[in-house]
């Protein structure tokens, strides 16, 4: 039978719930509040009870035993039942508990004052209470201290529950709850050295592709059985929460000594799949990363972006499991600091400049061409390498800015030279995701003709021969570059694996071949005969073939004997800014009239 009720059952079951759910951290606060209670009213025990319809359950307590009675012989069901404070200074004197158990059996209670515990609903749901084995007398003053403690406690569980700090698919405290537990810890003045794991075992753009033909619900089922075989698999002692911390992302929270690591973790998800409903299952794979740390040394968000920054190290490295790396995060700040400047760089123009080297005709000895080569002038740093800033804008959004940067700049550069009646094609190195991107040939078509210059002043140079082939949207994007007139170089050729049957299925005009395949021919007969060869088959192919990093005169003699076409490299020019551009072209030309 449901007594005082003044919210409807629903929501009485659920506010009973959430007191009821295991909270280390707010039971603790609780402790607190009773132990005040009773130094503020000299009253030696006392004890917050929570009623349901059955029990009395005893949350917390002060010199008081008892933990759980019977909802009927509860004193407290008196201050919940009406509603208001109850005092009974000797229980011996009062007819009502004349045969009470707990009175005339342990605990022995001979005094009682207890004030409801309403919450906003106007649902009461337990009591705070002072007792003792004595009796004693009870000023109204201290009925005030009573109730204002009840109303204080009442709103600290408020405050402490209406945050939402349950996840609502998979039920499990969420990450303001593991924020919340992590700063509680932090003062609470526990000094054990703890650990936070970080589980992530569904890769979320496959999930929503899965909801994409799915709908939600299978996705979401995944989650929740996850929640479900994570405490199985795992078994958490007691006071080892699960946390859902993101869409597919978990957090435990253990004591260092816990045998919970991000290793054991990653080893005991090994090869787990979950249900999808339906019985369709799919296989996950497990990535963990942990922190440790001892509560009040950081902010609980840094204890959660450290966690969060290992997971994302084994999750990048492709491994199971990684502790947190102050190297490696500081690595990883670094580049992101970088990626911020390089940001900003390009929206304000500033820092970014193109250097060009000439490219060189080994029959002629008259330049073909240049390569434009972007350089960055970095407000702190100095003088940065594009080995050191390329690959890590490739990674991000900012590659197809810094592309658009570049081609603008060599745009000009190509103005320029006409003005002053040279005609050079330029090449710029772009990388597959750029031109992959649909509409990357018309934009710089529609570029070329705003200058008034033919599309075969522009070049194209691109590496990744493979991830090319494989992309039908890049391979669509180059034949879109040739068909619009630019001329499209294959760079670094023979760096690495390269598959000569792969060439053929590319609209190539101009191999060029890496320094490394070409920087030992004057010294060693091997280099020799394999550059020979493979400038051979090139010429077979029909391509211009084009020598990189040539050094020494002997190595272009070489190569010029072989039949390759071009030539580039310091023995000519190294990369030069546009000022020392001018002066070696005017030199270069001039001394050719
Ligand atoms: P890459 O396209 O293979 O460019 C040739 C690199 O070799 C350049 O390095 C150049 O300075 C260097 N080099 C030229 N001649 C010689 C030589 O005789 N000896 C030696 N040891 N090195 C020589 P850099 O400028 O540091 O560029 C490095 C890489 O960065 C480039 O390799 C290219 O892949 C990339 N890169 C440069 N500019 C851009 C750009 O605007 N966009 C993109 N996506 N990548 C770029
Ligand atoms: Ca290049
Ligand atoms: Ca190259």
């Amino acid at each position: 039978m449901l007594m005082n009720l003044n919210g409807d059952e629903d929501r009485r079951a659920r506010a009973l719930k959430a007191l009821r759910s295991p909270d280390e951290y707010r039971d603790d606060v609780l402790r607190k509040f009773v132990r005040l209670a009773s130094q503020a009213l000299g009253i030696p025990g006392s004890f917050i009870s929570v009623l349901d319809d059955e029990h009395q359950h005893v949350q917390a307590a002060h010199n008081f035993t008892l933990t759980q009675s019977s909802r009927e012989d509860a004193l407290c069901r008196h201050a919940v039942d009406s509603d208001s404070t109850v005092v009974v200074p000797d229980t011996l004197l009062d007819a009502r508990f004349e045969t009470h158990p707990l009175i005339i059996g342990a605990p022995h209670i001979r005094f009682y004052a207890g004030a409801p515990l309403k919450n906003k609903e106007g649902i009461v749901l337990g009591t705070l209470c002072v007792t003792d084995t004595a009796p004693h007398s009870f000023s109204a003053e201290q009925v005030t201290t009573l109730k204002l403690l009840a109303a204080l406690v009442m709103s600290f569980l408020e405050a402490w529950h209406s945050a939402g700090f349950a996840d609502p698919v998979t039920g499990l405290p969420n990450r303001q709850r593991l924020i919340r537990d992590l700063q509680y810890l932090a003062v609470s003045g526990d000094q054990t050295p703890r650990r936070l794991v970080l589980i992530d075992c569904i890769n979320m753009p496959r999930a929503y592709e899965l909801a994409r033909s799915m709908g939600m619900g299978p996705v979401e089922n995944l989650l929740r059985d996850m929640a479900t075989l994570l405490p199985l698999r795992l078994r958490p002692a007691p006071g080892e929460l699960f946390y859902t911390v993101a869409t597919g992302r978990f957090a435990v929270l253990t004591r260092d000594d816990s045998p919970l690591s991000a290793d054991w973790v990653a080893q005991r998800l090994e090869g787990i799949s979950a249900d999808l409903g339906d019985g369709i299952a799919v296989a996950l794979s497990t990535h963990t990363g942990e922190v440790t740390f001892n509560p009040g040394e950081l902010p609980a968000q840094e204890s959660l972006r450290r966690a969060v920054s290992a997971l994302h190290e084994a999750i990048a490295g492709g491994v199971p499991s990684m502790r947190f790396s102050q190297a490696s995060d500081a690595r990883h700040t670094q580049d992101f600091t970088l990626m911020n400047n390089l940001a900003s760089a390009l929206r304000q123009n500033t820092g970014l400049w193109l250097a060009y080297q000439p490219k060189i005709c080994l029959h002629s000895g008259l330049p073909v061409g240049l390569e434009a080569l972007v350089r960055w002038r970095h407000p702190l740093h100095g003088e940065l390498s594009p080995a050191l800033f390329v690959p890590l804008a490739e990674k991000t959004e900012l590659l197809s800015e810094l592309t658009a940067w570049v081609t603008d700049r060599a745009i000009d550069r190509l103005t320029r030279l006409r003005n002053s009646g040279i005609q050079l094609p330029v090449t710029v190195n772009v990388s597959s995701r750029d031109f992959a991107s649909g509409d990357f040939a018309n934009a710089l078509e529609m570029k070329m003709s705003r200058a008034k210059l033919p599309t075969s002043l522009l070049g194209i140079e691109c590496l990744e021969t493979e991830s090319i082939i494989e992309n039908p949207a890049a391979m669509r994007g180059l034949e879109m570059l040739r068909l619009r007139g630019f001329g499209i170089s294959l760079d670094d050729f023979g760096a690495g694996y390269s598959n000569v049957s792969y060439l053929k299925r590319m609209p190539l005009d101009v191999i060029k071949l890496d320094r490394t395949l070409i920087n030992e021919i004057s010294s060693d007969t091997a280099s020799r005969i394999i550059a020979r060869s493979i400038i051979s088959m090139l010429k077979d192919l029909d391509y211009t073939v084009l020598a990189e990093g040539i050094e020494d005169a002997a190595t272009a003699q070489a190569l010029t004997e072989y039949g390759c076409d071009q030539a580039q490299g310091f023995f000519y020019s190294r990369p030069l800014p546009e000022a020392e551009l001018d002066e070696w072209l005017s030199w270069k030309l001039r001394s050719q009239c």
